[in-house]
């Protein structure tokens, strides 16, 4: 694997490895007249730094020659390192202020958003024994995003240089909330993060804390308000760049709108758990970790659901039920 892809004369991909599945995590380094610029560094562990490590010499690229670290989405894969960058270059983060209020709930001071996501998986049907390993699961990515950075908030919806030019910062809400998208139309280069991604449907996940009720309405919503630009190389979060952009935004729609069909259908005869319709979808074998995030995405779509008048919920003890309206 490729660790460095040229893309433009500006343009760097570095893929920084994940100890996931996804396997890498593209990070971007936009050259510019005062300093390079760094979309998303990546997940703080040992070969992270390593990586870094070895990219920067072979580049030439001091720490010092960092001028701005720039998110895309608050995801530990994306900013797990950026306060490590930021002790080594001083440069500033940039963040939107919703990716921030949600970094504070996870890993801020007494992790609030572990203790909300348990109660919430509780209601949903998790078995009992499966909550203190999630529980340590959570705890777990506190190490993969530590040294946490000073933030500085990203207006979504100005302009924003990247390098030498200047790109529109698109709000789009889904896989993440406060997601944001760089888009320049000259060049029709969109820097999407986790919003569209080529081969693999981007996690989907309700999460509690009142910063989105339907994060499946959010990011049907993004994908329809991204069909406006027109795009020629889009660099996503994982995989590598592509042209088909639009294309890979309906074929996204297409895939949750037969999915929310096959889950309303699991739901016809009789009420059931957003766990049980979660094992019903994604199977039995699931680890914790992907657990996590398939129990977040069938909520989502249940959500949306009962958003959408489709479904009602009824509770039983302290657990709750969906069946169709
Ligand atoms: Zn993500
Ligand atoms: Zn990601």
């Amino acid at each position: 694997m490729a660790i460095i892809t040229v893309h433009t004369d500006a343009i760097q991909q570095i893929k920084v490895p994940l100890p996931f599945p996804l396997r890498w995590v593209n990070s971007y380094l936009i050259r510019g007249n005062s300093g390079y610029t760094l979309i998303d560094p990546g997940l703080h562990t040992a070969a992270s730094e390593q990586c870094w490590e070895q990219v920067l010499g072979g580049l030439s690229i001091s720490y010092q020659d960092i001028e701005q670290i720039v998110l895309t989405h608050h995801h530990p894969d994306h900013y797990g390192l950026a306060g490590w960058f930021q002790e080594r270059s001083q440069a500033p983060v940039h963040i939107s202020a919703v990716g921030y209020e949600q970094i504070r709930l996870l890993w801020g001071e007494g992790q609030p958003m572990t203790a909300s996501l348990l109660a919430l998986f509780r209601s949903c049907g998790l078995p009992a024994e499966m909550l203190a390993p999630m529980e340590q699961h959570m705890d777990e990515f506190v190490a993969m995003v530590s040294p946490q950075p000073e933030v500085t908030i990203l207006p979504i919806g100005e302009s924003m240089r990247l390098g030498n030019h200047e790109y529109a910062t698109l709000h789009t809400p889904g896989h993440a909330a406060g997601h944001v998208c760089f888009y320049r139309a000259e060049t029709k280069e969109m820097f999407c993060g986790d919003h569209v991604i080529p081969q693999i449907s981007p996690n989907i996940g309700y999460l509690p804390g009142g910063i989105d009720e339907n994060p499946l309405g959010s990011f049907l919503q993004s994908l329809i308000d991204m069909g406006r630009y027109e795009v020629e190389r889009a660099y996503p979060g994982h995989r590598e760049p592509f042209a088909a952009f639009g294309l890979r935004a309906q074929e996204l729609l297409k895939h949750h709108e037969a999915r929310l069909e096959v889950m309303r259908q699991m739901l016809v005869k009789q009420p059931q758990t957003a766990y049980r319709v979660c094992r019903d979808t994604f199977g039995e074998r699931l680890t914790l970790h992907q657990m996590r995030f398939a129990l977040s995405e069938t909520l989502a779509h249940l959500l949306y659901l009962e958003e959408r008048g489709m479904l009602k919920r009824s509770d039983q003890d302290g657990v709750v039920y969906f069946q169709v309206v």
